[in-house]
């Protein structure tokens, strides 16, 4: 997006930016090798590699032809590619209709305008009474039943959005408020439709309907889920003689929820809404090993090759304009260093022992999806992989030396194999768990001992500028011969490494909202963002860099507008992730740098 190919450098090469510049391939790890090789697997012409696009195939041709000319054996018959399917999104098929039918008055709603269809609904065609469901909680532990003394059977209801905590960042109602959540409460309540609106509190006066937008989990079958404006909900409201903001005022003060049936009032319900199958490929050889007791025994080196096209899913980039997310660093870096790997242990192959299986994933920028599928269609039986090496993000080493390691407790024997080959005196940073946010993930599921390789985030991740200049090839060089190192080591060694269960952290994605920040939110503050008054003493808050005063306008992925997306960012995360926070402070945009704790 930014560098502009001059028209005459187009016309003289057939692919702009392809490799050609190395006649005679160095079988050595090369810093010029690498450099070319990102260079073209993140060029413009490659805009973003986005999962399952045309130029993702493109990408996968490139490795395909690489690992071809290195002499890898193709590991899926006679292919190196791998294609799985993957849902890519949902769009709205077939009919959508909303009618009401007030004291004998029908009024239709207008999709997008006047409501719409949530992207996980079910799809229904039914016709009920309305039954108010207050916030749609039913949460006994916590006292609170919106559905008590209430027959939802068969009928649609309309709910809140949020909680009546609205005003408690930490209340315990968070956790059951999504919208998800409640519509799957609906259902299990006998509800035939759910339909939403943003309430007068908290304060919302954009009144901002909820995006159709594909959040990677199948649809709530068997309940259709909309979303209406608030003005619409007025006058339901108005037609039973109430008043909707003064009804949830009440509600809230009292904790008490406060449901009703509709007098008058019957809904017809028709969503559609369909899920979008999608292929996207994996690219994988490998390289027989030579001792008849070994050879059966493999070790997987991996990178992944997606990223994030035009910023369609996890950009933190927030500009108008859409970008190519180029990706050099993520991952194009370690795409190379299996690359590299490749060709090297290609060259020595007569010194292998056990198998060594090279391969790129794409899907996993969207949720480790091609890791996902390869473990679970290895051609190769995953109980005789002895090993798996990732790499992502290795290209942008600091003045520091730093390289972080996760994975260094899954066998007892990779913290002496990583500090005994540390010929490069990198300032190793270990990290025992063998589950994180790569693909390595996919395979510790599996109890095969792993190690990820990571130079460390920076401002350019998931954004428009991770671009190839800014990869630091030479200390790539030296991080892609570390691996080497190990590798061999792994690969020549007497020994199968063990395989080392870490006790897992409790996870925030399977428990609710179980990580610690230490932020004390600044409740009387009206501003867009989350104003802190403070940060707790030896918080990550407070190692992290924040301060009072701060308004924290972005948390990971997330936008910060309000003390909810905080709150929903922050279910979205696990202790030990960092997290890139971005705060004002003084009109200034400052960027940092947060790790999670637990609570
Ligand atoms: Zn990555």
């Amino acid at each position: 997006m930014k560098k502009i190919i001059p028209l005459f450098f187009i016309s003289i090469l057939p692919f702009s930016g392809f490799c050609q510049g190395e006649n005679e391939n160095n079988p050595d790890i090369t810093s010029n090798e690498i450099k070319s090789h990102i260079k073209y697997l993140a060029s413009d012409e490659l805009k973003g590699r986005f999962t399952g696009s045309e130029e993702c195939y493109t990408a996968a041709e490139y490795i395909q032809k690489e690992f071809s000319n290195y002499g890898l054996v193709p590991l899926f018959d006679d292919s190196y590619i791998q294609p799985f399917s993957f849902i890519s999104g949902v769009e709205l098929s077939g009919e959508n209709y909303l009618e009401f039918n007030i004291n004998n008055e029908k009024l239709i709603l207008n999709i997008s305008e006047e409501y719409v269809n949530a992207s996980f609904s079910g799809n229904v065609n039914v016709e009920s009474n309305l039954v108010f469901a207050g916030y749609g909680l039913s949460t006994p532990s916590l006292n609170y039943d919106d559905y008590e003394n209430i027959d939802v059977k068969d009928k649609i209801v309309l709910v809140l959005r949020y909680n009546p905590e609205y005003d408690n960042p930490h209340s315990q109602f968070d956790e059951y408020s999504s919208f998800r959540q409640k519509t799957t409460v609906a259902r299990e309540k006998g509800a035939s439709g759910i339909i939403f609106v943003n309430g007068y509190y908290p304060k919302d006066d954009e009144d901002k309907l909820m995006d159709f937008k594909y959040d990677r989990a199948s649809a709530v079958a068997d309940i259709g889920a909309v979303h209406i404006k608030r003005n619409f909900a007025d006058s339901l409201f108005k037609s039973q003689g109430l008043n909707l903001a003064e009804y949830q005022k009440i509600m809230s003060d009292s904790l008490r929820p406060a449901s009703f049936v509709f007098k008058n009032v019957k809904v017809k319900m028709k969503t559609s809404v369909m899920e979008i199958q999608n292929t996207s490929w994996n690219v994988a050889g490998y390289l027989k090993g030579n001792d008849p007791e070994l050879k059966d025994e493999y070790i997987v080196i991996g990178a992944h090759f997606d990223h994030l096209g035009m910023g369609e899913v996890g950009s933190l980039y927030r500009g108008d304009e859409p970008q190519i997310h180029n990706g050099a660093d993520d991952n194009a870096s370690g795409t190379t260093g299996v690359l590299e790997l490749a060709e090297k242990f290609a060259n020595e192959k007569d010194k292998l022992k056990r198998s060594i299986i090279f391969i790129t994933f794409s899907g996993e920028e969207l949720g480790l999806l091609g890791s996902a599928y390869f473990v679970e269609n290895s051609p190769v039986p995953m109980a005789t992989v002895s090993t798996m090496i990732n790499m992502d993000m290795i290209g942008r080493l600091n003045e520091k030396d730093e390289l972080i390691v996760y994975g260094a407790g899954t066998s007892s024997a990779w913290k002496d194999l990583l500090d005994s080959t540390n010929s490069y005196n990198f300032n190793l940073t270990f990290h025992d768990d063998g589950y994180g946010p790569s693909d390595h993930s996919s395979f510790y599921g599996k109890n095969i001992p792993v190690l990820f390789f990571f130079t460390g985030t920076h401002p350019d991740y998931h954004r428009p500028s991770d671009d190839t200049d800014k990869i630091n090839t030479a200390d790539e060089e030296k991080v892609i011969k570390y691996v080497y190192d190990i590798a061999f080591n792994i690969d020549t060694t007497v020994g199968k490494p063990d395989y080392v269960n870490v006790p897992r952290k409790d996870t925030g994605r399977a428990t609710g909202w179980k990580v610690y920040v230490g932020t004390i939110p600044d409740y009387a503050a009206n501003v867009e963002g989350l104003k802190l008054s403070g940060v707790n003493e030896g918080s990550p808050a407070q190692k992290g860099g924040l301060q009072g005063g701060d308004i924290m306008i972005s948390f990971g992925n997330r936008k910060i507008s309000n003390i909810y997306d905080y709150v929903y960012a922050l279910k979205e995360h696990v202790p030990g992730d960092v997290v890139e926070v971005i705060v004002k402070r003084n009109d200034e945009e400052v960027k940092l740098q947060v790790e999670l704790g637990a609570r």
